[in-house]
């Protein structure tokens, strides 16, 4: 199943809703409504079961997209491609390395990523995110993990470099307001962990600049949830994102970033200065 988030105009107002996402023959199409995914099943089709009727299949290139997560937190890993872990005159880390972005940091697909005065080096990370459907803790060495899992997202992790590096902890370089895009929808549909592995691409101004394979992942998805959940207890809708392959790069004023991933589409956003 795949799933976006959008602003539909009900009333007078903008809501937000979710809806189930299908390929038809020019693309993805919105074609049912869903309630919030963090919610139980039972809640999802109580809640709902309403709206059914009058909805209408749009594409979803005709839609006000959200970011489709709404994370109690976003816990990310760093460095978790050998060639990026070098690039930047780093060593391969023993252990995953785990940092927070806060969910204020959340940017819709096609919305617009601030680079903030204090800040002169920008840059983009192409990234796997995964989606948490169901709270848990000290996940078991021979647990299947996959039943933890909704689903997978794109997302970019923007970086202000110059404030990572001179502050030590990387909460306000890593943290500012639309620092943190994600989408268009989240998959099931796509299994990274026993299946083939996917294919990151980020392009900069259509040019190619980033492209890993999650099969190249230090540690893979089951190792990164049993470290994390073997200190931290995880909820339904958190965001883990990945890490980034080589090839990360600073950005300026105008510059139009692309992350491309197979099976879950491409996240496009646009940099302006402040
Ligand atoms: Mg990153």
């Amino acid at each position: 199943m795949r799933y976006c988030k959008y602003l539909n105009h009900e009333g007078g107002i903008d809501v937000p809703r979710y809806a189930v996402v299908e390929e038809r023959g020019d693309g993805w199409w919105a074609v049912a409504p869903m309630g919030p995914p963090e919610e139980d099943l039972a809640a999802r089709m109580a809640g709902h079961e309403a709206d059914a009727g009058g909805f209408e299949p749009r594409p979803l290139a005709a839609l006000r997209l959200l970011a489709p997560v709404t994370p109690s937190k976003i816990l990310c890993v760093g460095r978790n491609y050998r060639d990026h872990a070098t690039e930047l005159g780093n060593e391969v880390p023993k252990e995953p390395l785990l940092f927070l972005k806060p969910p204020s940091s959340l940017l819709a697909p096609g919305g617009t990523i601030v680079m903030p005065r204090l800040s002169k080096r920008v840059d983009y990370e192409g990234e796997l995110g995964i989606v948490m459907g169901k709270r848990c803790s000290r996940i078991g060495p021979e647990e299947d993990v996959r039943p933890y899992i909704r689903g997978y997202v794109i997302v970019n992790d923007v970086t202000a470099r110059d404030i990572q590096k001179s502050d030590g902890q990387w909460t306000r370089g890593k943290g500012f307001d639309t620092f943190c895009p994600v989408g268009p929808i989240v998959s099931d549909e796509v299994e990274p962990i026993a299946g083939a592995a996917l294919t990151v691409t980020t392009r900069l101004n259509g040019e190619v600049k980033q492209q890993g394979a999650t099969g190249d992942f230090i540690f893979s998805i089951p190792e990164l949830l049993r470290y994390i959940t073997a200190a931290i207890t995880l909820e339904a809708g958190d965001l883990i994102p990945t890490g980034t392959p080589a090839g990360v790069g600073p950005v300026q004023a105008g510059d139009r970033i692309e992350v491309t991933i197979d099976g879950l589409g491409r996240l496009e956003n646009i940099f302006t200065a402040q």
